[in-house]
């Protein structure tokens, strides 16, 4: 492992009989990648070179990347193995890749060959880029986060596996019907997919349900009688390191039914009944949970998490055996994270296949477990976390439910001993939720089982020991710590944004893609006036291509010459695109009321872009996308406004919508309630491709104002202590409508039908929700500042070349937002992994 189970025709042997590749690449390399193509398009596709589609193209251009990356695979396993390397293992619900060409072709550095090897098909290499499908086993920032991570990983020369599920259909596609936002299944496989590397030969039991027997004598472990069992095959993807030949792996499990599953009903004919069970099995990677920041809350969800987890667990602990022939040593041998809390029943698991299976004894078993885990928080919002009725856990896992009673157990006399008769204190710290119907609460799981807890920003760290891990804080200090998190200057900028990658390199050089702080080094170019031209001339080109999406997605017309303001990401109430909106509103009955500009000087066109998907069953995050329609079609109509307001949706934002819209950004809207984004990345790779964001003091926002500087960032609104503050005095959006005209205005509006008149009562929910259900992310109390700080970013706009300096200054210091330094600081300080040669 790994083999490449495929034929490698385009490795031909030469006359030396040597394999081609073992020889140095002769100097008309082009024409090598050339001839591998036109082979594949000929062995591997099976289509006449001279008659290939720009599909046809895709699958050779493919496949000639993948051999390449085999042959780099089976090197960096070899090594590893042969080193006996200390190994880091990310176990992650979600991995939100995208597409995969782009990405393979620049970290082989092929990419202008593969260009000037389609071109001789008349084609070009974005026109072939186009065909890959999305793999979007992912809802957004967690799931994109794993993404970007693996990328850094390999580039850093980490040995490294990511493990998840091969969801057969991943985040649904989003089209918009009548303004509403209509899903559709994502079958990603359906065509088969050149990127992904079944191995039979690996594959896991993985067990539910049933019961416990407890043998009389206390030195046999417990046998768990389960009442059923799926098998997992690996599916593996290989994960390109760029400017090296290091690779690391996706590992993907699918869920299988066992062979001898109802043999019976299919030996007698009843296919139906047959079908019927495998489905019942097959069922557990079938999709994915379209929920972001929400607990899906269904048994499936359980499965799924159980299922990936025990599989990758198993998998760990049989290479482990394979390599070292005990399990002793587990803890130096490997680093396993959990990307929240999805994995977090991995803590249970490890523990029973130590005792159950291994013969290993409690403690010695608890020390290990201890010191291979490690977990990420990515939430602090209290109806994010996740819990399960013990109810549940009893039916589908009843070992890993006394194997969670027993660390409890200890945790409370743990906590009993650190603060004798404080029972709060011991509820507060329990696995066990016992408010209501028990449910075990699998954060404090993560907690308790693991060395090293993270937050993901420096402020969402600092509320995390402050608010919802308060008390394992003070029962563990050291264990708590924050890691920023970052992006793969590969992806989003590199691969993203050619007009800007190819004028940095001009002047800096191309080294910035796997050292990201060399970026430093535009700064001064910032006062340099043909450096800002041509700066002001790549974001120009990216809009107009932007300007081109939006007309083939929309059939908006846009100007490329308006501010583009951009709030691209899930919807969800706590990032409050709704009071973007209430400020487009603003702005539309602003510019009819004063047609000359708020100053006599004009109004600064802009285009307002949205982009996202709302959970299926979110009632009010659709409602908001189709208010954003209802109120784009009648500015966008309104003869008086002309240019100078435009409202678009794009539909079905994804890793690939993403890469087009981030370059041709303005403006970052970053504007959740204080305190509630954990992090947020989008900010990073928006400021990254050259925009200036608008934001509120949250997440990562905050180390971007103090990177770029108070001058080169627009923040607004109150901070998080301010919003706990305003919460516990008895927050009153009432009078803020009663004591602002303009917004009162607007909530009128919105209220009374003015852009929805054939259904006048559309939006009253909306509004009411607001005024009368609380308003509990804050639109209210910050909406006055957001205004008065959108013209100041007008008024900025309208000096070009102020603008110029500042996008710059922006983009010249992202360097500590690159994914490299988030997990150089992992390996580092959290799984001691260190990068191999
Ligand atoms: C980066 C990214 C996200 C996260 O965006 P936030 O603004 O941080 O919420 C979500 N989805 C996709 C496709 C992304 O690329």
């Amino acid at each position: 492992m790994p083999t490449d189970p495929t034929p490698t025709p385009d490795r031909p042997d030469t006359p030396h009989g040597l394999p081609s590749d073992a020889l140095p690449r002769p100097a008309d390399a082009p024409a090598g990648l050339a001839r591998r193509i036109e082979q594949h398009l000929l062995h591997t596709m099976a289509v006449a070179p001279q008659a290939a589609g720009p599909v046809e193209l895709l699958g050779a251009v493919s496949q000639a990347a993948r051999s390449e990356l085999s042959r780099r695979w089976v090197q960096a396993d070899a090594a590893d193995r042969a080193a006996q390397a200390r190994r880091v293992v990310y176990l992650s619900m979600e991995f939100l890749i995208g597409r995969s060409l782009g990405n393979a072709l620049g970290a082989l550095d092929l990419s202008a060959e593969a260009a000037a090897s389609v071109a001789t098909h008349a084609r070009t290499l974005e026109e072939i880029e186009d065909q890959e499908r999305d793999a979007a086993l992912g809802n957004g920032g967690l799931g994109r986060l794993a993404a970007c991570f693996l990328d850094s990983m390999a580039t850093l020369g980490l040995p490294s596996y990511g493990y998840g599920i091969r969801y057969e259909f991943g985040m649904f596609a989003q089209s918009i019907q009548g303004g509403r936002q209509v899903e559709h299944p994502d079958p990603w496989l359906e065509d088969g997919t050149p990127w992904e590397f079944p191995r039979p030969g690996v594959v896991h039991p993985v067990r539910f349900g049933g019961w416990v027997e407890h043998p009389e004598s206390p030195d046999v472990p417990p046998v768990w009688r389960h009442a059923g069992t799926v098998q997992a095959k690996a599916y593996d993807m290989v994960v390109p390191g760029h400017g090296t030949e290091r690779v690391s792996t996706l590992r993907l499990w699918k869920a299988v039914a066992p062979a001898h599953i109802d043999l019976h009903a299919f030996n007698s004919g009843d296919y139906a009944r047959a079908a019927e069970f495998k489905n019942a099995f097959e069922n557990i990677s079938w999709v994915l949970y379209p929920n972001d920041s929400t607990p899906a809350g269904r048994e499936l969800r359980l499965k799924q998490e159980y299922f990936f987890t025990s599989a990758s667990i198993q998998d760990v602990l049989a290479r482990h055996l394979a390599e070292h022939g005990r399990l002793t040593n587990l803890a130096d041998k490997v680093a396993i994270h959990l990307n929240d809390t999805h994995p977090a029943i991995g803590v249970a698991e490890l523990l029973r296949l130590l005792v159950d299976e291994h013969g290993f004894a409690w403690t010695p078993a608890w020390r290990i477990t201890q010191r291979v885990f490690s977990y990420t928080n990515h939430t602090l919002m209290p109806e994010a976390l996740e819990t399960w009725p013990v109810s549940l856990f009893q039916q589908v896992l009843p070992r890993h439910l006394e194997i969670i009673f027993r660390i409890n157990h200890e945790l409370m006399v743990e906590a009993q001993a650190a603060r004798p008769g404080d029972l709060d204190f011991m509820r507060r710290l329990s696995l066990i939720d016992e408010n209501g119907e028990r449910r075990v609460r699998m954060a404090h799981l993560a907690v308790a089982g693991s060395h090293q807890v993270n937050g993901v920003s420096a402020l969402h760290s600092q509320l995390l020991v402050q608010t919802i891990f308060a008390d394992f804080a003070a029962l563990w200090p050291d264990r708590f710590s924050n890691v920023t998190n970052g992006v793969t200057p590969r992806r989003w900028l590199a691969q993203a944004n050619a007009p800007l990658a190819g004028l940095i390199d001009r002047r800096i050089g191309p080294g910035w893609r796997r050292d990201l702080d060399q970026l430093v080094h535009l700064k001064p170019l910032a006062d340099d006036a043909a450096f800002r031209s041509e700066f002001l001339a790549a974001k120009q080109a990216n809009k107009q291509r932007l300007a081109r999406v939006i007309a083939e997605t929309t059939g908006i017309a846009v100007d490329a010459a308006s501010l583009f303001d951009v709030q691209v990401k899930r919807f969800h109430e706590y990032k409050r695109q709704l009071l973007n909106v209430l400020h487009v509103v603003t702005r539309y009955r602003a510019i009819l009321a004063q047609p000359n500009g708020p100053d006599g000087q004009g109004w600064q066109p802009r285009t307002v872009i949205f982009a996202g998907k709302a959970a299926s069953g979110y009632a009010m995050a659709k409602q908001i996308i189709r208010l954003i329609h209802d109120v784009g079609r009648v500015i966008n109509h309104d003869p008086r406004i002309g240019d100078r307001l435009k409202l678009v949706f794009i539909p079905n934002y994804g890793v690939s919508l993403a890469e087009a819209i981030m370059p041709g950004a303005d403006l970052s809207e970053q504007i959740s309630t204080a305190g509630t984004e954990a992090s947020g990345t989008g900010n990073m790779k928006l400021a990254l491709n050259g925009a200036l964001t608008i934001g509120t003091d949250d997440g990562a926002n905050i180390e971007i104002r103090q990177a770029v500087g108070d001058d080169n960032i627009f923040i607004f609104g109150r901070r998080a202590s301010e919003v706990t503050a305003i919460r516990a005095a008895g927050y009153q959006p009432m009078r803020l409508y009663e004591s602002l005209p303009q917004l009162k205005a607007v909530l009128d509006a919105i209220a009374s039908g003015a852009f929805s008149p054939d259904e006048p009562g559309r939006y009253r929910g909306l509004v009411d929700a607001l005024l009368w259900g609380g308003d509990h992310y804050l639109l209210l109390a910050d909406y006055e500042d957001y205004v008065a700080t959108q013209l100041k970013v007008d008024a900025r706009y309208r000096d070009r070349e102020a603008w110029a300096r500042q996008a710059i200054a922006n983009v010249a210091a992202m360097g500590v937002f690159s994914a490299d330094r988030a997990i150089g600081e992992y390996a580092r300080r959290i799984w001691q992994v260190a990068p191999q040669a």
